[in-house]
C-alpha cells in the first residue's frame, strides 16, 4: 500500500515531553519528517539532536499554542518551506485539576486557554492550507476526560469534551481529503499531574497513577491514525491501562 510509506510532514504541539515527544520520536522514527513544537526549546533542542543523530528528519520551533498568530505563522513557514503539511498532532494540554469549590478560577481559565483555544487556533491555522492542498489531518489528543466526569475534573473534563466536539465538527465539515481523529489516552506517563497546586487533588492523582502506561502506548494510536490509506479516517480510539477502572 504506497499511502503507508509515504512519509508525511508532522507537526506536533506538545512536543516537549510526555505524549507529545513520545509521538514525535515515533513518527520520526517511522520516517515522517516531524516539526516538534513547544514553549521550552531547551527540551526540543535535546530532542531533535537525538532524532537527528539517529538519521531522522525533525526540526524544533518555538509555540505557545493560545497565541493564534504565532501557531498561524509558524504553520505557513512550515508550508513555505515543506511545500506542504499533511498532519496535525494537537496534544499540547494542561490538567489543572481540583474541586469547583477551591474556586482556582485562574488555572480554569489556563485549562480553556490551552486546551480549547490551542485546539482550535491549530484548526484556523491550518484549514485553509488543508483545503488548499485537498488533503490534511487533525489528530487532537483529549482524553477519557472527554467521556466522563469525575470529582475534580469538570474544568478539565470541559475541556476535553470540547476537543472532542472540535474534532467532530471538523470532520463533519470537511471535505473527504481532511481527516479527523480523536486519541483519548488514559493515564499515562508524562509530566501533565506535576503542574496540579490544589493539594486534594494532588493526592488522589498520586494513587490513580500508579497504572499509568508509557507515552509510546498513545503515540502508537497516533501512528495508526496517520498511516491509514486516504479513504480511511479514523474517528476515535481511547487507550488506557488495562488495570484502570
Ligand atoms: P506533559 O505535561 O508531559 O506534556 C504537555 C505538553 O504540552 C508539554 O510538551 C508542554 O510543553 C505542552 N504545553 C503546555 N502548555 C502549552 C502551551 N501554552 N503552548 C504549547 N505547548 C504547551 O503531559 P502529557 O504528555 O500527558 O499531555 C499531553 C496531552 O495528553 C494533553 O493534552 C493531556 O491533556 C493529554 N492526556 C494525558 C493523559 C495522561 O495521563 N498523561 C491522559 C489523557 C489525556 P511546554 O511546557 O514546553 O510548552
Amino acid at each position: 500500500d504506497m499511502n503507508r510509506q509515504e512519509r508525511q510532514v508532522i507537526l506536533v504541539t506538545g512536543a516537549s515531553s510526555g505524549i507529545g515527544e513520545a509521538t514525535a520520536r515515533r513518527l520520526a522514527a517511522e520516517g515522517h519528517h516531524v516539526v516538534l513544537t513547544a514553549r521550552r526549546t531547551d527540551r526540543l533542542d535535546a530532542i531533535v539532536g537525538d532524532l537527528q543523530g539517529a538519521g531522522h528528519s525533525a526540526e524544533g520551533r518555538a509555540l505557545d499554542v493560545t497565541d493564534r498568530a504565532a501557531f498561524r505563522a509558524l504553520v505557513d513557514s512550515v508550508i513555505e518551506r515543506r511545500g506542504r503539511l499533511d498532519v496535525l498532532v494537537a496534544n499540547a494540554g494542561v490538567m489543572l485539576l481540583s474541586r469547583l469549590d477551591a474556586l482556582l478560577v485562574d488555572e480554569w481559565d489556563r485549562m480553556l486557554d490551552v486546551n480549547v483555544r490551542g485546539l482550535y487556533n491549530g484548526i484556523a491555522a491550518v484549514l485553509p492550507h488543508f483545503q488548499e492542498q485537498g488533503t490534511g489531518h487533525v489528530v487532537s489528543i483529549a482524553s477519557i476526560g472527554a467521556h466522563e466526569v469525575v470529582p475534580t475534573s469538570a474544568i478539565y473534563s470541559a475541556t476535553k469534551f470540547a476537543a472532542w466536539a472540535l474534532t467532530e465538527g471538523l470532520r463533519q465539515e470537511s471535505d473527504p481529503g481532511i481527516r479527523a481523529t480523536t486519541i483519548s489516552p488514559g493515564v499515562t506517563e508524562s509530566e501533565l499531574a506535576d503542574h496540579i497546586t490544589d493539594p486534594h487533588a494532588a493526592k488522589v492523582m498520586v494513587d490513580y497513577r500508579a497504572a499509568a502506561i508509557p507515552a509510546d502506548a498513545i503515540a502508537r494510536a497516533v501512528s495508526f491514525a496517520v498511516s491509514q490509506p486516504a479513504d480511511v479516517d479514523v474517528n476515535e480510539i481511547i487507550v488506557r491501562p488495562a488495570a484502570q477502572r
